[in-house]
């Protein structure tokens, strides 16, 4: 029986590789007994606290094992609530918000919830692995706007105005994965008026709201006349330690929220009562986990930076949140996607290839700061030495 063209296309027309294939390979490698370093995937590899293992556990066993109201507890609602008007200075209500499976069903649902088959959505490049498949899930149009490294991959005003012309919705990320940019004021106004100007819907990625190196991070929501427009994606993965948990959240207009709740009838049918109990807790007693989680990958990088200081053939471009650096690594001649995988048999590290983001991230590799310190400049050091071994041949 034939798939169909949406699923079977999912990751583009005669592409195999979904960008995670070094990932895959790493698996099959440590499933044999070899030892890997991980830098691949961005989950942490510090533990969840036990204060929220307790909760579920307990939530659990008092039997919240049932189903669960589908847009989300009433008080795990009110949490989000509460925590986005206070971070954003923008009211919001229970009303305004939908409790998802992770980051990623709020992508989703958020997607299916703006757009109509065939229409336009805008798409910053870098982005996340996951946007195009997202956009194509919905059998929507993939619009690109490249994003420079050399403007600290900042979106220009001018290209994403040309772009945003006849589309429906702007999907941007802010701390940005791969980049670790923090989009500035100025980026955010343009980005405003592009929405504006057109009627788009923003669907703006917050995934990594608690994770920033320095600069002050803004949510596009709380920008004039954005909240009416505005699908703000949340997640307690990045923040919490909660990766398994698949636990998120989509904060938009009332409507917006009832319409979730008529396609996750559709869907998931909900999150599970104990791991909503869980968020709870993890919202309510969680702020020493959120800082001390955003503390670890500030200092990660800032080792990262240390230890490729004077390398030639990496250069790093300092990221200003999230928990990743991006590597430059065009003087040796590879693709990212072929560095990746030499080093990966090489010297048994496994990196993410920056085409897996995009084009404007080729001849980059992407490092999740998820190891130890020491392992990381480790790491790093071998890194530099492999790259400039290469270097050296071309
Ligand atoms: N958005 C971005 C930018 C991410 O990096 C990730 C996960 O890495 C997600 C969304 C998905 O988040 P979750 O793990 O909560 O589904």
């Amino acid at each position: 029986m034939k798939i169909s063209n949406r699923v079977a296309t999912i990751n583009g027309e005669n592409v195999t590789d979904d960008g995670w294939s070094v990932l895959y390979k790493a698996r099959d490698m440590i499933d044999a007994g070899v030892q890997i370093t991980n830098l691949s995937i961005g989950d942490h590899d510090t533990d969840t606290p036990a204060f929220i293992l307790d909760e579920m556990d307990r939530a659990a066993r008092a039997g919240n094992t049932r189903y669960a109201p589908i847009p989300g507890t009433d008080a795990l609602r009110q949490a989000i609530a509460d925590r986005v008007a206070r971070t954003t200075d923008t009211p919001t209500t229970v009303e305004n918000v939908f409790v998802t499976t992770g980051g990623q069903g709020a992508l989703f649902a958020a997607m299916m919830a703006a757009t109509d088959p065939g229409q336009k959505v805008v798409l910053i490049d870098p982005h996340y692995t996951t946007y195009p498949a997202t956009v194509r899930a919905a059998s929507c149009q993939i619009e690109i706007v490249k994003a420079d490294p050399n403007n600290g991959f900042q979106p220009d005003a001018e290209t994403l105005a040309q772009a945003c012309k006849g589309a429906s919705a702007l999907l941007i990320n802010t701390p940005n994965n791969p980049t670790g940019a923090v989009y500035s004021p100025d980026t955010l106004n343009h980005i405003r008026e592009a929405c504006v100007q057109n009627d788009l819907w923003l669907l703006s990625d917050e995934v990594y709201e608690t994770q920033s190196h320095g600069p002050k991070i803004i949510s596009p929501r709380a920008l004039p006349d954005m909240a009416e427009r505005t699908l703000a994606l949340g997640s307690l993965s990045k923040s919490h330690i909660m990766t398994g948990f698949r636990l998120g959240w989509v904060v938009g207009p009332k409507d917006a929220i009832t319409a979730l709740t008529h396609l996750t009838n559709a869907t998931t049918y909900g999150v599970a009562g104990f791991i909503q109990d869980a968020a709870l807790k993890a919202l309510t007693d969680g702020d020493s986990t959120e800082r001390d989680t955003a503390a670890l990958y500030t200092r990660r990088r800032n080792r990262a930076l240390e230890a490729l200081k004077g390398s030639n053939a990496v250069k790093i471009s300092p990221p200003d949140g999230a928990m990743y650096v991006m590597l430059d690594i065009r003087s040796t001649g590879l693709s990212g996607r072929d560095f990746a995988h030499k080093l990966l048999e090489a010297h048994k590290i496994a990196t993410m290839p920056g085409e897996s983001f995009g084009q404007a991230a080729a001849g980059h590799i992407r490092i999740a700061l998820t190891v130890d310190d020491d392992t990381l400049a480790r790491a790093l050091q071998t890194i530099a030495a492999y790259a400039q071994t290469l270097e050296d041949k071309t």
